[in-house]
């Protein structure tokens, strides 16, 4: 190891999840001589949220998911998010496509499967919102092939386990989009690390917290972690800093001491599955089933259930039930959430749980709610449920952003946001879905924001058309192009078109 770029590198990474990795990777193909130095405080890359049992890993492409086609005061449907999530993960697509093509990941398969994504309803109002979404999805170029439909037998052929023992009395019906996915983000993450551990000039420090970021006199940043088993601290200086560091991110900020964070809090959210692995039922599944989160419930608890392909093993998850914990990162401490608050984000923090008071009472009653009242939920999903059959497991921890609006207001927000210091030498991703599915527009917003300089005609504005052909095109108004482009990823990807 060149001990003079793993001291002074141009870039650093704090974490070492999947949006570290896909903006790390994606900067090495920009310009292989980029020194990078990561930190994880973890032994291994990929442990946290972007580990595949720590999330739901449908690659999100606004095809099922309801919370993104909210209706308007008029009975219309707004499909604009959707759309927009569609074609970010179009971004993913191609560049995990170059990546295959090039070899940097060996194998489509070690972590993107074709899954069904379907969102199946019960009841008049909501089969009506259903038939209204659909009516607004299905003409767009986007959303080709969406199947429509309110016959018991189709929806069984689609979702066996949703149709057995459901009372026939009760209107239900689902789309379908074949072409969906699941995606095993962790997976992905450690080939993409592995990778980049064998090229010069990238440098990965497992066991390393970081604890401190500061501003130098000459404009960089000086980097502190801590090895966790020794406790002894290693500094860096670089002109750019990456923080990847999942929930933790928002601390990290705050300890950059950058304007831009200062109003923001964040809204811890935990999360648990019920998960089966038993090949007589997983067989009988192939399809991530989305349904409408139960009113006055928060969209992060949107309930479905998933076939899951883990270490090229099928297996089924039900969930997220979502609760309330004081904790950022799984492995974090309960303190969390009160170290975050400070003179700055505490108004807008009050005024967000003010606001939200429903939510959090959501949650902790989530939390405190007994196994086997847990289960009874999956009835709606799988009537015939078992539930001998179903074991409970820790999900992954999100912290939603509170940004206040114009005043000191906090909003709590959904999404996944990008926080930039003015000069663009510290970059932090925030909040959660939709998350790992659009880490590729992340760090190519990251790249164009941060690095302006470089992405010129004689810099890396070629390369960034070779790896994502559609770049710079808006595929939502580009019919013929994006039937192409998906055509082509699903071929390399080796998934459904
Ligand atoms: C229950 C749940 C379901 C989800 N479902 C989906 C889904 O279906 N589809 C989807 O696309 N997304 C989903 N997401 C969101 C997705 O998992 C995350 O958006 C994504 O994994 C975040 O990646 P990351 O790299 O930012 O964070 P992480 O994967 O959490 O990685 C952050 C890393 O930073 C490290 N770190 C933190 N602080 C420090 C420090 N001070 N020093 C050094 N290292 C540090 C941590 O140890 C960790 O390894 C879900 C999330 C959850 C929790």
């Amino acid at each position: 190891m060149s001990s003079a770029s793993a001291t002074f590198p141009d870039v650093v990474l704090i974490g070492g999840g999947v949006m570290s990795a896909t903006f790390a990777a994606l900067l090495k193909e920009l310009s292989p001589e980029l020194s990078i130095t990561m930190f994880e405080t973890l032994e291994q890359c990929g442990q946290e949220s972007s580990k595949a049992w720590n999330n739901a890993g449908t690659g999100h492409a606004g095809n099922c998911e309801l919370n993104y086609t909210p209706r308007r005061p008029d009975g219309s449907v707004d499909i604009s998010k959707a759309l927009a999530v569609n074609t970010e993960f179009d971004i993913s697509r191609q560049l995990w496509s170059h990546w295959v093509r090039s070899g940097r990941i060996a194998d489509a398969n070690s972590f993107i499967h074709a899954c069904p994504h379907v969102s199946l309803v019960w009841g008049k109002e909501d089969v009506a919102f259903l038939k209204a979404r659909y009516d607004a999805m299905a003409s767009h170029h986007c959303f080709d092939g969406m199947e429509y439909s309110e016959d018991p037998d189709v929806i069984a052929d689609w979702a066996p386990l949703a149709m057995e023992g459901r009372d026939p009395s009760v209107p239900v019906a689902a789309t379908r989009i074949r072409s969906g996915t699941d995606v095993d983000f962790g997976a992905l993450t450690c080939s993409l690390f592995s990778s980049l551990e064998k090229e010069n000039g990238f440098h990965s420090f497992y066991r390393h917290r970081v604890t401190d970021l500061v501003k130098t006199t000459d404009g960089r940043w000086r980097v502190t972690a801590v090895n966790t088993q020794t406790g002894v601290k290693r500094s860096v200086l670089t002109r750019f800093v990456f923080v990847g560091a999942g929930g933790a991110a928002l601390p990290l900020l705050q300890k950059s001491g950058i304007p831009e964070a200062r109003r923001y809090a964040g809204f811890p959210v935990s999360g648990l599955w019920l998960q089966c692995t038993d090949p007589a039922i997983t067989q009988r599944h192939h399809a991530k089933v989305y349904g409408k989160a139960p009113v006055g419930s928060p969209p992060m608890s949107v309930p479905h259930l998933d076939t899951r392909v883990i270490d090229r093993k099928s297996c089924l998850l039900f969930g997220p039930y979502a609760g309330f914990s004081t904790k950022f990162l799984k492995t974090g401490s309960r303190m969390d959430y009160f170290r975050s608050l400070n003179g700055g984000n505490i108004i807008p923090a009050v005024t967000a749980a003010k606001d939200n008071l429903s939510l959090v009472n959501y949650l902790v009653r989530e939390v405190t709610q007994s196994d086997h009242k847990r289960f009874r939920s999956l009835l709606n999903f799988y009537p015939l449920a078992n539930e001998n059959q179903w074991t409970k497991i820790v999900a992954g921890q999100r912290v939603q952003i509170i940004k206040p609006d114009n005043g000191l207001h906090g909003v709590l927000r959904f999404g996944t946001e990008l926080v930039r210091s003015s000069d663009q030498s510290l970059a932090a991703v925030l909040g959660a879905s939709p998350g790992a599915s659009i880490a590729a527009s992340v760090a190519l917003q990251v790249v164009e924001k941060c690095f302006p300089q470089n992405v010129t005609a004689n810099g890396w504005l070629p390369r960034l058309k070779e790896i994502f052909p559609a770049y710079g095109v808006d595929l939502k108004t580009t019919p013929e192009l994006c039937r192409n482009l998906r055509q082509e990823t699903a071929r390399i990807l080796q998934i459904e078109n």
